[in-house]
């Protein structure tokens, strides 16, 4: 794995399955594999699929979707996406069982804040709405905390601290919203 392979992987479609296969994850034994999800939700990168088994947190799949190829431009950038916060989510899943982030929610959150509508009749879908966004901060804290050891692109650095931003304002205007 090198930054030719991601490049590669970047523009040609039918390398990308292959390319995150070779993602080592021997460092994170709650994550079963990293695959390719061909179909784009959202706005999203890649996320993880936490969840539970029998009562018990079962290992997560992180999913790969196109917009992670297109918007993240270098390998460093990547990677501090997959191990810096999908791996720190899963993590947090594990040890604490939380964080467990809902696909969807946290933008729906977003656009609701952003068009003025978000409304205190949902009390339980918002603390939900609160705790995922909760989750994001510390994952994009965590993912700027390793920022400069993992070598992302400055312009990546800014991405992530305009999304950490919007997020504790997001946490800021629910807990307003449920108190
Ligand atoms: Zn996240």
């Amino acid at each position: 794995m090198d930054e030719k392979s991601y490049q590669d992987a970047r523009q040609n479609e039918r390398k990308r399955a292959s390319f995150i296969e070779s993602i080592n994850l021997k460092e994170h034994p709650y994550v079963k594999r990293a695959e390719y999800e061909k179909i784009q939700q959202g706005e999203e990168w890649m996320f993880a699929s936490c969840g539970y088994l029998f009562g018990k947190p079962r290992k997560a799949i992180i999913k790969v979707v196109p917009l992670a190829f297109s918007k993240l431009e270098t390998l460093p950038d990547f990677l501090s996406c997959i191990y810096d916060h999908e791996c720190f989510h899963v993590r947090e899943f594990h040890s604490t069982r939380k964080g467990y982030v809902q696909v969807g929610l946290k933008e729906l959150v977003l656009h609701f804040l952003s068009e003025g509508i978000l409304q205190t009749k949902t009390l339980v879908r918002t603390k939900l709405m609160k705790e995922s966004c909760e989750a994001e901060v510390r994952a994009y804290a965590n993912q700027l905390s390793n920022a400069n050891d993992r070598g992302i692109s400055p312009a990546f650095k800014e991405i992530l601290e305009n999304r950490l931003e919007s997020y504790k304002n997001a946490v800021g205007s629910l807990q307003h919203a449920i108190f």
